[in-house]
């Protein structure tokens, strides 16, 4: 018989002697990072190292460059600001996140909310019940997107109960569950799971990706049962410098998602996280792998490539610029090969020209 998740699970490397022993580190060294941030990673993941520092590695293995705060922010999104009760973010008018579980299958080393998952004091099964409360006491609230930490980390019995409890709230249309464990655990996502998902349709999966090593066949096997409950799928991937800041491993990451029938949805530029500095790129690599996918693939492979904005402002989404130049009599636009074409204005023009985009003249912040 195949060993259960669970069993799988507990035998992730995640003392710092077990994790020094097999990565040939500093134990000293492991610990300290290990203060800051927990550090797990499940056999099934560290199965995909083929060597140190490769893609897989760089995404869980603690790394002393973590302990290098100057540059970045405990909070960079502001999320604690948008927190009416622990459980909850209310940035948008018509979505919430809903954090169930401080745990996941490993950590992160960029994690965005490194400050809270791993925590239990932070994200705490008793805050559940307060943000089931706020979101009935909110009716403008018409998708929740049940976050973590990783919700598929809870046992089945208790994701059902939070689920059920959503679905009985009548303003809430949609939900949706953000989760790194087809990635990380496939293992988990069983037939029992996703026969009890699908009760509480429409019901959406992001899963998050980074590297095409990680769409293995046990991931595979894991989003196939998913997308056969009539899960729609989409994915989100963090860049990240030395793992997939690369126009040719994205567009390979892209292409395999496509092929176990996930979306791709958000490419994220890596957050200001404290201590990450060692993983983030520039803006323009972002901006350089776009280009390199619009038009040369499948729309189908070409996500939103977005910045959560630093103090709050939300997802915002960055586009290589393809308007060359815009005026009454025409706009001259440049292809993905960068050839130009005109395309002439109406003529008749409306009262008042409405296009100039609201992007002038706001004062720059600071961060
Ligand atoms: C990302 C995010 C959402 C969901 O955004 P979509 O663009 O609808 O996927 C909602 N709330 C918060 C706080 C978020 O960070
Ligand atoms: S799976 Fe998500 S919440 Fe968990 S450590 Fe990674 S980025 Fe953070």
């Amino acid at each position: 018989m195949e060993e259960e998740w669970q069993q799988i699970l507990k035998r992730s490397l995640k003392s710092p002697e077990e994790i020094a022993r097999f990565f040939n580190l500093s134990v000293e060294k492991v610990r300290k990072v290990a203060r800051h941030f927990r550090v797990q990673i499940t056999p099934y993941y560290a199965s995909l190292i083929k060597s140190e520092g490769d893609p897989i590695y760089r995404q869980v293995v603690p790394d002393e460059r973590e302990l290098e705060e100057s540059d970045g922010a405990a909070d960079p999104l502001s999320e604690d600001a948008d927190s009416p009760v622990p459980s909850i973010v209310h940035r948008y008018p018509d979505r919430v996140l809903f954090l169930v579980s401080h745990l996941c299958a490993s950590y992160c080393r960029f994690c965005t909310r490194k400050r809270k998952v791993g925590d239990p004091h932070k994200i705490h099964p008793r805050y559940i019940e307060d943000g089931l409360d706020y979101i009935r006491n909110h009716s403008e609230v018409r998708d929740v997107i049940v976050s973590g930490g990783d919700p598929l980390m809870l046992g089945d019995r208790k994701l059902e109960s939070i689920l059920k409890s959503l679905r009985e709230i009548p303003h809430v249309e949609i939900l949706r569950i953000g989760t790194r464990i087809p990635c990380y655990l496939p293992q988990r996502v069983t037939p029992k799971l996703v026969a009890m998902l699908k009760k509480y349709h429409p019901l959406y999966v992001n899963v998050h990706f980074n590297h095409p090593d990680e769409i293995t066949p046990e991931a595979a096997r894991a989003l196939a049962l998913l997308a056969d409950a009539g899960i729609p799928l989409g994915n989100q991937t963090v860049l990240l410098r030395g793992v997939n800041d690369d126009p040719t491993v994205m567009k390979k990451l892209m292409h395999k998602l496509l092929t176990v029938r996930v979306r791709p949805y958000y490419i994220y530029q890596a957050d200001y996280v404290k201590g990450t500095a060692h993983l983030r790129t520039t803006v323009e690599k972002g901006m350089e792998i776009m280009d390199a996918l619009r038009g040369w693939t499948s729309g189908l492979a070409v996500p939103y490539f977005v910045i959560d904005a630093p103090g709050g402002g939300g997802k915002i989404p960055i586009l290589p610029s393809y308007i060359h130049s815009i005026s009454d009599e025409q706009v001259v636009l440049r292809n993905y090969a960068g050839e130009l074409f005109v395309y002439p204005q109406v003529k008749e023009k409306p009262a008042k020209p409405s296009h100039v985009p609201p992007c002038y003249g706001y004062p720059i912040p600071s961060v």
